[in-house]
């Protein structure tokens, strides 16, 4: 089986999304052989995103069917059937990248920080609500918490970063896969003016300077 590897994955959504900035659409992303497609797939990245309408990862990517492995729900956290979705992506199709992908005005991070601030529970929110929290609270004993829409920023980038931290410590197959299967795992965030997309540490990963961390002793 040819398997991309995480570097190649990667260049190729950014420059996907390049295409999608500058409104340019491949031939690729409009049309399939969807007879082919029922044989199998083989997605060369894995994406973890928002539930948001505006956030369509194969849009963004400017991929067709069949190129991205796509997990989408409310605030992009981690929940175990997230990680058991990206096991499985990584396990069945050999898949080496994964990009957890958060975005700017997301509701659900606003709902989060509603909920805090006003002290109160977020009703049937709650589970999602209860995963954000502990990556924003810190945010809010800062000078941020004096201006919300700094803080929106910050706290987007800080859920995207404990997303990331908990796909790659909260599982034992993909720190396996970390250290010794090509698996890379990176934080980007998605501008809904600009439509481009920010990966997080990439120039210095692409370089191979990612080493990835010791695993914590929890799980
Ligand atoms: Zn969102």
């Amino acid at each position: 089986m040819n398997v991309v590897d995480a570097d190649e994955a990667l260049r190729r959504l950014m420059e996907g999304n390049r295409r999608f900035v500058e409104n340019v659409r491949s031939v690729q992303a409009m049309v399939c052989d969807r007879a082919e497609l029922s044989r199998g797939q083989r997605p060369f990245a894995i994406v973890l995103c928002c539930s948001d309408s505006r956030s369509p990862a194969e849009t963004i990517f400017d991929q067709g069917l069949g190129c991205l492995f796509v997990i989408r729900v409310a605030g992009n956290i981690v929940a175990p059937s997230q990680i058991a979705s990206v096991e499985f992506a990584v396990e069945r199709f050999h898949t080496r990248l994964v990009v957890v992908m958060g975005h700017s005005h997301c509701g659900a991070i606003s709902a989060t920080l509603d909920a805090i601030q006003a002290g109160r529970g977020a009703g049937n929110l709650a589970s999602i609500v209860d995963r954000i929290r502990p990556a924003v609270l810190p945010l809010l004993q800062t000078e941020l918490a004096e201006d919300r829409e700094s803080l929106e920023r910050a706290a987007v980038r800080a859920n995207v970063e404990a997303s990331v931290r908990q796909l790659r410590y909260g599982s034992r197959l993909l720190e396996e896969q970390l250290i010794s299967g090509g698996l890379r795992i990176v934080g980007a965030e998605y501008d809904l003016v600009t439509g481009r997309v920010d990966f997080f540490e990439t120039e210095r990963e692409l370089n191979g300077c990612a080493t990835p961390r010791k695993p914590g002793p929890g799980r």
